[in-house]
């Protein structure tokens, strides 16, 4: 089973406390690419983009208090179909949980995601970004009810 990721991309932008100033740098020095699309994001990551960018991005709840989750769930209901994700891998988080389940979702559903500045920058200069795009689904037969 297939599923289309059209050529303007639902991104999802989050971005651990001590990470948040790398990813808005990020997004600034991509912004003539990331207009082009959709994004959204955990609460304090998508109103600090807000703020310090021009770009407007739909914040869902903050990552701790259940912003991964939904983000995770958006993925199941095919409003994210892509992820960009600078966590913070020297700090213990209260909702690691949360972040290993919105991991193994993004990995279900095939959907590209960037875990650091550099994946970013391939992924977001990949020719794909301009082309949609058939992400391999999960395999139904082996899914039970
Ligand atoms: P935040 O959540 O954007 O609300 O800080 C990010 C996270 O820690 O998952």
């Amino acid at each position: 089973m297939t599923s289309k990721i059209n050529k303007q991309k639902k991104i999802a932008l989050i971005a651990h406390d001590n990470k948040k100033d790398d990813l808005v740098n990020w997004v600034n020095k991509n912004n003539n690419i990331l207009v082009k699309h959709f994004l959204c994001g955990t609460g304090t990551t998508s109103r600090i983009i807000s703020e310090r960018t021009s770009l407007p991005v739909k914040a869902y709840r903050s990552g701790p208090l259940g912003g991964d989750q939904q983000i995770g769930a958006a993925i199941v209901d095919g409003k994210v179909d892509f992820m960009i994700f600078f966590w913070d891998t020297l700090t213990a988080q209260p909702h690691d949980p949360d972040v290993k389940a919105l991991l193994r979702i993004a990995v279900l559903f095939d959907i590209p995601v960037a875990m650091n500045q550099s994946t970013a920058d391939f992924i977001l200069n990949s020719t794909l970004m301009e082309e949609e795009y058939e992400s391999l689904l999960i395999n139904n037969t082996k899914i039970k009810n």
